[in-house]
């Protein structure tokens, strides 16, 4: 057999992931001769040897790949022979550009965690432990190529153990640029409400491990910011934390130390066991099992619990302690972004703490810890960051490079670049000064870490978002301004590769429309170039804007003055309320916008019924709303559809007034909520059948915050699928705004290919 040489070039996420010495080893087992490098466009392999040997050792690349990497594309080719005598890794001498991917944070990995608990070796209970297939990544790189002293590792020298492996192409920590030891790395260190230092390394761990189970809040420096840690079975204590955080009813997240006690907190489908135990370690909502034993206080009125295991090594300690479940909050003050330096988080938490877990390895960028959920069959974003970003997804075409900076709140921004899509991590309510800032730094940020240099800024239609106002004020690139469910609608099917046209049933709480009114429930017929305003619920008025959506009593009292005029029935929950003053303010248009919003209408059945009046956090009330329904029933509330300015309006009246004859009858809450999801199933599905008839369009996206209401969700995905529709969901990003900058950074790709 004639040897050959071949050069193949691999793309996609290999860099610092082990892929190099990974390769080595495969050339040595098929005894193939050349080199290993790092170029600006990913791995080059330069490989000598038999053809047969050639093609299986390609075939390998692709499917034993190292678990970090995301290898993408391969390309290969023959050149002329060179006869090495052996095979090299070849050390980037010519560093230019890079442009191969940075990976997400990574939990700790099995081998790292079996030296961690290991008493002779040299980490044992060393929390800062990592190798080439897990710990910090994006959270620590501060610029690119991806190397030490680019990232917050840069002030701590290697010793010459660690050295050693570093340097050594056959140990697990070739290259793991934040290799460390307790000799030469990061060390943990206990930090009093005044200040002081009060205990050091294992000292500290030990001191926390106490305090936590005499029920003190601690703020614990980790991976992607702080988190405010508590034990979840002491009541008292997670009142205290509550109130210091004036975070009165939100859902808090909890950590076990394993799959076997999350057993016994909720009911867990494998699916959810699978992602709380996936590299990521996502927040999983899962439902709460009776006997759970936790606080109440944890998640009060809620039906699950957020959990999540153990994913940095520092997390094993203080789980190994008599707290058997840990609330682990992000270390932020309401609304604001997470606090990642030391010195931040004891002015910022001075408040809420009893004591700060810091250390000294520090953190780049904040990285919630995201949130996912078990909903349609398969496990779907709710906050997509920590553990995700900056994975690009995968588009379906290339085109120029383009910046979405996304909507106001669960703000993210997304950067195109070729066939990838980086989407940044969770960065929160921009109005916060805060989020503002951390928003211009993870643009900064992604922009040069991958190398883009966008020729178009995407915004919101809504003039007043900061980020719209940031996009006006880069004077060198052009802006571009989009329809916030427009963008819901592309960036549906930019994730499903789908060309469309589709017909969108977008639902969420607000999106400015170009007719200055407040979208929200909106059925848009259009593609990645346009859309048009099929048709949705019908707009009516939000006496006093913000401040209904904070009370949906206001909104009940509206809704019903629009539905019946001055003849509105008086229900129980008015008694309570200033009825009068809201329906004067509608009478006289006095700050009442108009808004066609699906959440508020939730609001409004759910106050309507005797439910949440004033809510403490977002979603509050159609969460409880949703919750007293348990499933669907064959019974729907009618409601009437009718043609308006040439759309088809959801006559959002008529179900308003099957609600309050059904509140009359004293029909039950639960019964009430049932008829209701279902009569917007049937009504959403009728719609869109209307739609089919006269688009000749077979497909469906659902997209919008709304649509994290599972019972909604998979009511209308059954019952869409019933009737033939293709239906399209998000898969890699949440429903609700944090899909907001993919949409409208594809929407401005489109815009520059039309020219
Ligand atoms: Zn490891
Ligand atoms: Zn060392």
């Amino acid at each position: 057999m004639q040897t050959e040489r071949w050069k193949i070039s691999v793309g996609g996420i290999v860099q610092g992931v082990g892929f190099r010495p990974f390769v080595y080893r495969l050339a040595g087992d098929r005894a193939l001769t050349g080199f290993v490098t790092n170029t600006p466009d990913g791995v080059v392999i330069e490989a000598e040897g038999q053809p047969a040997q050639l093609r299986n050792f390609l075939d390998a690349l692709r499917k034993e790949a190292p678990p970090l990497s995301q290898v993408g594309e391969i390309v290969a080719g023959p050149i002329s022979l060179l006869h090495d005598n052996d095979f090299v890794l070849r050390h980037s001498t010519v560093f230019g550009p890079v442009s191969t991917l940075i990976s997400p944070d990574v939990a700790v990995c099995q081998d790292c965690l079996v030296e961690f608990f290991n008493p002779v070796d040299r980490r044992f209970r060393y929390p800062f432990i990592n190798c080439t297939n897990c710990g910090p990544r994006y959270t620590i790189v501060l610029r690119i190529p991806y190397d030490r002293p680019h990232t917050t590792m840069r002030d701590f020298v290697m010793c010459p153990a660690c050295r050693r492996e570093y340097d050594n192409p056959s140990n697990r920590r070739f290259h793991a640029q934040p290799n460390c030891c307790p000799d030469c790395g990061p060390q943990l260190g206990l930090v009093a409400v005044d200040g002081q230092r009060v205990a050091e390394r294992e000292e500290a761990i030990s001191e926390v491990v106490r305090r936590l189970a005499n029920g003190e809040i601690v703020a614990v420096k980790g991976i992607g910011g702080f988190h405010l840690a508590v034990d979840a079975a002491n009541g008292q204590a997670v009142s205290r934390l509550r109130r210091r955080k004036k975070r009165e009813a939100k859902p808090l997240a909890v950590m076990v130390a394993g799959l076997e006690t999350a057993r016994k907190l909720c009911r867990l489908e494998t699916m959810e066991e699978q992602a709380l135990e996936s590299q990521a370690r996502p927040i999983v909502l899962a439902t709460k099992k009776e006997d759970h034993g936790l606080a109440e206080e944890v998640a009060p009125g809620y039906d699950q619990f957020g959990l999540m295991l153990p994913y940095a090594p520092l997390h094993y300690l203080l789980l190994q302690g008599p707290v058997r479940a840990l609330v682990m909050t992000s270390g932020n003050r309401s609304e604001e972004p997470i606090c990642i330096e030391n010195r931040e988080a004891e002015e910022r938490l001075a408040e809420i703490a009893d004591c700060f877990l810091v250390h000294d390895r520090g953190i780049h960028l904040p990285c919630d810890d995201s949130v996912i959920a078990l909903q349609g069959g398969m496990v779907r974003q709710v906050r997509r960051s920590r553990g995700f970003a900056p994975k690009p997804l995968e588009l379906a075409g290339t085109g120029e490079m383009v910046l979405g900076v996304g909507a106001e709140l669960k703000n993210t921004v997304c950067l195109l670049k070729g066939k990838q899509a980086f989407v940044s991590q969770h960065i929160g309510d921009l109005k916060n000064l805060e989020a503002y800032r951390v928003f211009q730094k993870s643009i900064d940020q992604l922009a040069s870490l991958f190398e883009i240099n966008p020729s178009l800024i995407v915004h919101d239609l809504h003039p007043q978002y900061l980020s719209s106002r940031w996009a006006e004020e880069q004077k060198t690139v052009p802006t571009l301004a989009v329809q916030h469910h427009h963008a819901h609608l592309v960036a549906c099917l930019a994730e499903n590769h789908h060309e469309g046209p589709a017909i969108g049933i977008i639902l969420d709480g607000t999106g400015y429309g170009p007719d200055q009114t407040i979208w929200g429930g909106e059925m848009l017929v259009g593609d990645g170039s346009g859309y048009r305003r099929f048709g949705g619920l019908e707009s009516l008025p939000l006496p006093g804007g913000d401040a209904a959506v904070q009370a949906p009593w206001r909104t009940a009292v509206s809704y019903l003055f629009a539905a019946y005029g001055e003849n509105a029935p008086e229900l129980p929950f008015m008694a309570d309320h200033d009825c009068g003053m809201i329906r004067s303010m509608v009478r006289k248009k006095l700050n009442s916008p108009l808004t066609s919003s699906c959440g508020r209408l939730f609001d409004a059945v759910a106050a309507m019924i005797g439910g949440r009046q004033v809510i403490q956090y977002e979603a509050q009330a159609a969460i409880e709303l949703m919750q007293t329904a348990e499933g669907l029933g064959e019974e729907v509330f009618p409601c009437e559809v009718y043609e308006e300015n040439d759309m088809l309006k959801i006559s959002v009246r008529s179900l308003i007034r099957e609600v309050a004859q059904a509140v009359q009858t004293g029909m039950v809450q639960g019964e009430i909520s049932r008829r209701f999801h279902a009569g917007l199933v049937a009504v959403f599905t009728r719609v869109a059948e209307e739609a089919r008839r006269r688009e000749k369009i077979n497909t469906v996206v659902l997209s919008g915050g709304v649509f994290q209401n599972r019972l909604l969700l998979e009511g209308l995905l059954a019952s869409l699928d019933r009737v033939g529709f293709e239906v399209l969901l998000h898969k890699e990003l949440p429903c609700n705004d944090g899909c907001i900058s993919l949409g409208q950074a594809v929407i401005g790709r489109e815009s520059l290919k039309k020219g």
